[in-house]
């Protein structure tokens, strides 16, 4: 399959040069040219498949042009390494839980299976692979767990100083080998920011292989379609229409849901989500998109002021806002309502969100509550324990704490603090061996 730069279709590349680039030369995002629906018959047997069998037969429908199809599978098969089970919360409101991976969030599906198809397309290089990637906090621990120790790449994480939870900090500062984190005097946005600078910098470009791991990157995007597909294989509601609820920050995971729409899922709705970083919602209500610095909410992995990935919803949809408003309804939720949410879903359902999650939750709710012919997913984006600080403020109880979280949070921290000037930056790159 061949990929464009939704800034110019004509400037197209393969899936490997896609991955290794991250980002194209004139500073779009990679799409593929054309999204095929899978068979008929991959629906009518889906809900005998598990989420793996869903992976890899998604995989190959992707992926066998471009690689030897036992690659596909191999790769598809060590990255679902965990299940991704539908959990009925209410009435016709169900959640996808995504955050049983080795991070405790959805990242987790993403980073594994790209961290394998970059180690495959870089195994005969000769120079060390870097990877950039800027993290409003889940994105750098799923990142760096899912890439340490892969031969031959070195991955630089920049994360905003002092805006990430302690913990998502632990997750990507305790880990070492190949993994450094740089800890930038600055937001999340700056972070972005110089992390795109960085890729089209002429002079690093020359001297050493960078490319990225944020949503931005195909590698991560595609493959969270896969889940998609499980969410409407495991769910039970014959004859109602499919509605889907996705917190949304930088927007990838949206967008590969959509991409699932393309590819055959029967979704009748896709709603998103987001806190008062509401871009999105803001541009849904009256066809005008505006950036702005991003805000910090308790639901911190959605704090982003210019959503990277949403320029991949204009591309499929060309532009218009008429059918993107029609395809996306929006929702945003302040902290104040997001603990509401926490506390209400807890004490009336027996189900503990995270903040995160809270927000597809009520979206979700808020669409279908009362209808009889509709039922729908919303994605728990993250285990509420990985904010328990938060949520046990809100629910007045103690959150149990997985142990593998336990073990993270005792490790010690490394970590290069920059500030948020690119020269600053540019010269830590340029440093490097
Ligand atoms: C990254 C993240 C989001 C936002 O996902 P996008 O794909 O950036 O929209 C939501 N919730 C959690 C817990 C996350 O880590």
């Amino acid at each position: 399959m061949k990929y464009h730069s939704t800034n110019n279709h004509n400037l197209t590349a393969s899936l490997k040069e896609a991955v290794l680039k991250g980002l194209a030369e004139d500073g779009g995002l990679f799409m593929p040219e054309k999204i095929h629906a899978l068979p008929e018959g991959f629906f009518e047997s889906i809900g005998r498949l598990s989420f793996a069998e869903i992976a890899v037969a998604v995989a190959h429908h992707l992926f066998d042009e471009d690689l030897p199809p036992a690659d596909v599978e191999a790769i598809t098969r060590d990255a679902i390494s965990f299940d991704v089970p539908l959990v009925h919360i209410h009435d016709n409101i169900y959640t996808l839980e995504l955050f049983h991976g080795p991070t405790f969030a959805f990242k987790d599906v993403g980073a594994r299976f790209m961290a394998r198809l970059l180690g495959y397309f870089t195994h005969d290089v000769d120079k060390t692979v870097h990877v950039l990637v800027a993290t409003s906090g889940d994105t750098g621990s799923a990142v760096a767990n899912g890439f340490w120790k892969v031969p031959g790449i070195h991955v630089h994480i920049l994360f905003p100083r002092g805006l990430v939870s302690p913990l998502q900090e632990k997750q990507f500062t305790t880990l070492g080998e190949n993994i450094t984190a740089l800890s930038v005097d600055g937001t999340f946005d700056d972070c972005q920011r110089l992390v795109k600078t960085a890729f089209l910098d002429n002079t690093l470009n020359h001297k050493m292989i960078l490319t990225s791991a944020n949503s931005i990157n195909l590698a991560r995007l595609l493959p969270q379609s896969f889940y998609y597909f499980n969410g409407f294989a495991r769910m039970n509601e014959p004859g109602k229409d499919l509605y889907i609820s996705v917190p949304s920050g930088n927007f990838g995971n949206l967008t590969a849901g959509m991409m699932a729409g393309a590819m055959g899922l029967p979704v009748k709705q896709y709603i998103t989500a987001t806190n008062i970083n509401d871009i999105v919602p803001k541009y849904l209500d009256s066809g005008t998109y505006t950036p702005a610095p991003s805000k910090a909410t308790i639901a911190n992995a959605m704090d982003v002021g210019d959503p990277s990935n949403f320029v991949r919803i204009f591309d499929m949809f060309g532009h218009s806002h008429e059918q993107i408003a029609e395809a996306v309804h929006g929702y945003r939720y302040t902290d104040r309502q997001i603990k509401e949410i926490i506390k209400e879903v807890y004490h009336g359902h027996g189900y503990l969100l995270d903040p995160h999650s809270a927000t597809g939750y009520r979206s979700l709710y808020e669409e279908i509550h009362g209808t009889d012919d509709a039922a729908g997913f919303f994605i728990a984006t993250a285990h509420p324990a990985k904010f328990h600080e938060t949520v046990e403020e809100v629910i007045g109880e103690k959150v149990e704490i997985p142990p593998t979280l336990q073990e993270t949070m005792a490790r010690d921290s490394e970590v290069v603090e920059l500030t948020k000037e690119y020269s600053d930056f540019q010269g830590y790159l340029l440093d490097w061996d």
